[in-house]
């Protein structure tokens, strides 16, 4: 039976360079990855905060992760990782095909978009609901958008849609943006995008797809519709952490300390999973490296403790 050094899960950013440092200190590491190499900014146009490349869209920034990772050798395999168990000997994770056995775990499985929760919104879902204007914006061209939201993401993804649609509105429910300044400057000079503040979206109604939405202003409590052909969601996050018991937050994200341990000694985390104030591929990056080595450290002392 083999047991790896190391078992990553998830092919994201966080993953990719912990596995770059795990191969490069030596471990015997696998990547488990359920749906392909890159995470979640692969659906980003435009990526400007991450150091190295002013402007860089996010699938080239990831392939070139990709192929930094191929070149130190890593083994990546395309399995979905769907319960981890935590032994005295060694942890065994599982995939459908698989039980892997590791002498230690980094998670680095991400989140995905939260929903809105709005009625409607499941119906419409591929039909006029989205979320990613990088996907799907181009399906909207000349026609007029609503993008929920008031985070980086949400006004990054409304600035690219600006170029390709006739109107943005954005929807947010309080009256300032958690934005960076700099992309609020942006969305503030656009002509093409509007603002409507203090405003949640309760309901998205159409026929075969979208054809309005029924805001809330949530001062006013003033119901007000608005005709629009696509409603872009940016709300939040759910951390991808289902198939792990090690302690987590209220809403799912894995709690650590600040070398990256769970609960579960020789289970770490990177990344947008775990709790933390900034999800970027700049942080998640310098996880990564941080998991890589909190787990080198961690097999070294276990190995001193089995010699002594
Ligand atoms: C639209 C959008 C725009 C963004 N723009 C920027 C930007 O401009 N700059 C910036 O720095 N950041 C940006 N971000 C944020 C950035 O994408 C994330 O912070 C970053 O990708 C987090 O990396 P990660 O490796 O922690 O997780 P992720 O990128 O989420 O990767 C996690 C990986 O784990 C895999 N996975 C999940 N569960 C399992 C499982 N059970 N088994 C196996 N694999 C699994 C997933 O498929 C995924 O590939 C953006 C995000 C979005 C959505």
């Amino acid at each position: 039976m083999d047991v790896y050094d190391v078992i990553i899960v998830g092919a994201g950013p966080a993953g990719i360079t912990a596995g770059i440092y795990a191969q490069r200190a030596r471990l015997t590491t696998l990547l488990l990855e359920k749906l392909g190499v890159g995470g979640q900014i692969v659906v980003s146009d435009l990526v400007e905060n991450y150091p190295g490349f002013q402007k860089i869209s996010g699938s080239e920034l990831m392939q070139k992760f990709e192929e930094h990772a191929r070149s130190v050798d890593l083994r990546i395999e395309d399995e979905e990782v769907i319960e981890i168990r935590n032994g005295d000997e060694y942890k065994s994770v599982k995939t459908y095909d698989h039980d892997y056995k590791a002498k230690s775990v980094i998670i680095a499985s991400g989140a995905a978009s939260k929903r809105l929760g709005a009625k409607g919104e499941e119906k419409f879902i591929g039909k006029g609901v989205s979320f990613c204007a990088t996907c799907d914006g181009f399906f909207f061209r000349d026609k007029d958008v609503l993008v929920v939201g008031g985070g980086n993401s949400a006004i990054t993804e409304s600035l690219l849609l600006a170029k390709i649609v006739n109107k943005v509105y954005i929807v947010h429910r309080r009256s300032e943006l958690r934005a960076a300044k700099i992309l609020q400057e942006r969305a503030f000079e656009d002509p093409k995008i509007e603002f409507i503040w203090n405003s949640v979206v309760e309901e998205i109604t159409g026929h075969d797809t979208v054809e309005k939405v029924i805001l809330r202003n949530v001062v006013t409590k003033e119901r007000s519709e608005l005709a629009v052909d696509g409603v872009f969601v940016y709300v939040g996050l759910v951390p991808n952490t289902g198939f792990t018991d090690v302690g987590k937050d209220d809403n799912g994200f894995i709690i650590t300390d600040e070398n990256l341990a769970t609960s579960a000694p020789g289970i770490f985390a990177a990344g947008d999973c775990r709790t933390t104030m900034l999800r970027q591929v700049a942080t998640a990056v310098g996880d990564g490296a941080l998991a890589a080595t909190s787990a080198e450290r961690y097999l070294s002392a276990k190995q001193r403790s089995t010699e002594s």
